[in-house]
Order: C-alpha cells, then structure tokens, then sequence
C-alpha cells in the first residue's frame, strides 16, 4: 500500500473492535469516531454490525446527520456491515421515515432469512476487477438486499444468486459479517476503493 489512510471506525454501537483489529493489521491508520469533529480528517469510515434501531437513535443523539451528509457530499468512501448496511440503504422495508442515512439507493430488510435461519454460514462470490474468488461469509440476523438502483453494482453474491456485497461509487455494503472471519479480501477492496478517491 503506498499511502497509509486513515480509517474511521463509527464507535456508537456494535462489533466495532473486530473492525479495528482488521485495519490495523491491514496497515492503515484507524481510530474510532463518535463526535462531529472526529470525522474530519479520514480517508474512510466504518459502520459495523451491530442493531439498527439502536444505531440509528444514537447517529441522532450525536447529531452526526449532517457530518454524514458532508461525509457524502465530499464522497469519502463508507463500508457498512450488517446493521450498517442498513443504515446505508435509502429504503429500509417497515421502518419509520428518517431511519437510515439513505446514502445507496438499494431497498434492504431486516432480519430477512427468517427464525429459521437467524445465524448461518455461507461461501460469498466475490468478483473485483474481473478475478472471481469464494470466502467464507458469516451472516447473523442479516438483512437482505431486495432492490437496487443503476448505479448500484453487485461486488458478491450467494450460490443462489443473492446479492450480499454491493458498491454504489466510494460505498460499499456487506449484509455479512467480514470482520469475523481471517480472510480480509472485502477489506482489501474498500482501501482500493479508498485508493480511488483518495488520491
Ligand atoms: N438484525 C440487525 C439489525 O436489524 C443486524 C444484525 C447485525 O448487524 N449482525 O440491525
């Protein structure tokens, strides 16, 4: 890598030591965020896996809308895992108006694979820059991406076709859980994707 970036991980809430733990091996500079001012001088940020709602009440606690809104306006690179995904999307199926932060225009659902099924284990397709490789995809209570926008392209999938990775420009979101697992390679995208808008 030849720039060391500096990655914000979103400390409110959820797995965000796992994320920490992976950047920091990876090279990069990584330090938690929470308050306005913190956001200001980073490459990237991470949302984690963690509760939606809960999530979603303390980005208003901190009053980090419009710090997300610059964040965008400014097209810093975003990687939301699992209930960060969900704060990614622009529609999130049964929630109250002002829910997310409708930064990618795709339409998720909570906890959409049902009791059944709340934690399982599947291989993620991965296709970056025409080389296709299968990881190991950890999902726990995870969302699932029913609709996507144009512009909105689709980075992994299961076998059966069900987009699980996906890239809106400088914005990536998982439904799985990357963070739990060795293999780093949706991490090494979002510091390529990094690489791109950060010059
Ligand atoms: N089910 C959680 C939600 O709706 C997401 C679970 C997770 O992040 N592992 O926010």
């Amino acid at each position: 890598m030849e720039k060391k970036f500096k990655i914000g991980i979103l400390a409110l809430q959820g797995d965000y030591e796992k994320h920490y733990r992976i950047f920091d091996q990876l090279g990069t500079e990584v330090f938690y965020v929470k308050l306005p001012d913190e956001f200001n001088e980073i490459d990237g940020l991470v949302i984690p896996g963690g509760e939606s709602p809960t999530m979603s009440r303390l980005i208003n606690t901190y009053n980090l809308r419009e710090t997300f809104e610059k964040l965008v306006e400014d097209n810093v690179p975003i990687f939301g895992t699992c209930a960060g995904a969900i704060m990614l999307a622009a529609d999130v199926v049964d929630a109250p108006a002002g829910f997310s932060l409708g930064i990618m225009d795709i339409k998720i659902a909570r906890n959409a694979y049902g009791r059944q099924r709340e934690s399982f284990e599947s291989e993620v397709e991965v296709t970056w820059k025409g080389k296709t490789r299968k990881i190991p995809g950890v999902f726990i209570r995870a969302p699932k991406i029913l609709e996507m926008g144009e512009g909105v392209e689709v980075l992994g999938k299961l076998e059966n076709g069900e987009p699980v990775l996906v890239r809106q420009g400088p914005f990536l979101a998982a439904t799985f859980h990357p963070e739990l697992t060795d293999d780093t390679t949706v991490q090494e995208i979002f510091l390529e994707i990094i690489g791109e808008y950060r010059k």
